[in-house]
Order: C-alpha cells, then structure tokens, then sequence
C-alpha cells in the first residue's frame, strides 16, 4: 500500500516519527508521499526523504492556507527542491475558499504560478480544493494535456464534480473523510464511480482520523498506519477485492510519481 499524503512535518510527529514509520510497514505501507505546505514544510519533508530514502518522497509546494506568506522568489525555491530525486510532485497547492487563511486573490496567483512550475517542469500536481471547485477546474483545464498527471487530493465532492474530475483525466486520492458516517456518506456513494486506474489512498496524517477505528487512539492522531481503514470502506462500499484496491492504488501511484519503494511484503489488512 502507498499512503499518497501524510503530514509528517507536523509537529505531532516529532517525538515518535520512527515509531509511526515501523508501524506502517508492518502494515504493509511500501512509501509514504510526504506532503509539503510551504517552502519550510517542503523542505523538512525533503529531508525527511534523506533520512529515510527507500520508504519516504515528497512534494514541494505552497498550500492556499500559505499563500499569503510567499516571498517573492518562492517560485525559485520551489524550482530548487523540484530538482532533487525525493521530489515528485508540486503541491500540495490549490484553492481553499472555505476558511480564507489566506486572500483569495493571492491563493489564485500562488496556485497559477505553480501550476506553470508544474507545466514547465513537465511534475505532477497534488491539489487541493474546498469551496472553490468551479474556479478551481477553470484554472487547471488548460494544462490538463500539458501536466503529467493532477491528483485532486482529499475529494469530498459532489458526483457531478466526480465526473468533471475523471473527464479532466484527474486521480482521486480519498481520505478517512469517507469513514465519518455522518460527513463521507455522500463520498461513500461516489466510491463505485471512481475507476480503478484513478483512485488513490491517503490519510491525510495527522489530519482525518478515520471514524471507524475502534476504540480511539488515545491522541486522537491519524497515522500512516491506519491506511487500512479507509481501504476497507471502500471495499464495503464497492464490489472490489481488498487485493484489488491495493494493487491498483499502488500501480497508480508509482506510475505517476515513479516511486522506489520497499518491497510488498505483509498485505496483511
Ligand atoms: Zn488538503
């Protein structure tokens, strides 16, 4: 399994992040696609990437959340780490019009300009999107033939934005917002309409704590290793095969971001 985005730059990481590594291999993780927010956060999740080079890759990328605070030569800095060999993707990076941390009209500058690095750079994109779809996909529908492949991370959507996704040639990464049986309902619908060949899984850790994992963790913090909670709902809520999933999921991510990773030992879900 290939947990596409993790948080492990947060800093509810810290104190156990060899802990947490050992546990999602156990669990039969092969790589972990850390995720970049800043120019600060992408380059910790770089090296994190050094320091453990045959499990952990990376994006590089500015978060709407932080599209306020770029300087002026972020573009420079993003170019810089898109070179290295534990980069893969640019993002996460998006519009985020549901808590406007940040102006909208910076989060629309910043994302534009990432999606030209991306374009130029001929990288990937993991993206990010609330409360902004219309806007969102207008941006993005000139470069759909020109970027190497768009992951809409973290979908909520309804199923016409489902549908706009697939036909823009995007990958569906879902999170533990599909086992919240109040909010994931409507996700948990849409399952059956995303094709095999696009779907991904991530958790979204420290993020999105899937609602099915009983009892609680004490800390209430999602891991790497609780990727299999959202793999089995989406088996429940599908006619395929857990084996199915992890085989696909994995195909799909190591196909768009060339990912080394660890052998497949345990698939022991
Ligand atoms: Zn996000």
């Amino acid at each position: 399994m290939i947990d596409v985005g993790v948080n492990l730059t947060n800093t509810r990481f810290a104190d156990d992040l060899e802990n947490v590594l050992d546990r999602a291999k156990n669990k039969g993780l092969t790589n972990i696609l850390v995720t970049g927010t800043s120019i600060a956060s992408s380059q910790q999740a770089v090296k994190l990437c050094q320091k453990y080079p045959d499990f952990l890759t990376c994006t590089a990328g500015v978060h709407p959340h932080d599209a306020d605070k770029v300087t002026t030569n972020f573009i420079d800095e993003l170019t810089q780490l898109a070179q290295l060999d534990c980069v893969k993707v640019i993002g996460e990076c998006g519009l985020d019009f549901n808590r406007n941390f940040s102006s909208q009209r910076q989060q629309i500058t910043v994302f534009k300009q990432q999606i030209e690095l991306a374009t130029r750079l001929n990288m990937p994109l993991f993206l990010h999107q609330r409360d902004a779809f219309e806007l969102w996909l207008e941006l993005l529908t000139p470069y759909v033939n020109k970027i190497p492949a768009m992951v809409s991370h973290c979908f909520t959507g309804n199923k016409q934005q489902l549908e706009q996704c697939i036909n823009a040639g995007m990958y569906i990464g879902i999170t533990g917002w599909v086992c919240d049986e109040r909010r994931g309902l409507e996700l948990q619908q849409l399952l059956q309409h995303i094709p095999l060949k696009r779907l991904l899984i991530e958790t979204d850790a420290p993020y999105l704590l899937p609602r099915t994992i009983k009892p609680r963790p004490k800390n209430n913090r999602n891991e790497p290793s609780f990727l299999e909670y959202i793999v089995k709902t989406i088996v429940e809520n599908t006619d395929h095969s857990i084996s199915e999933i992890i085989k696909h999921t994995s195909q799909n991510a190591q196909q768009i971001f060339a990912l080394s990773t660890l052998k497949e030992t345990t698939e022991n879900v």
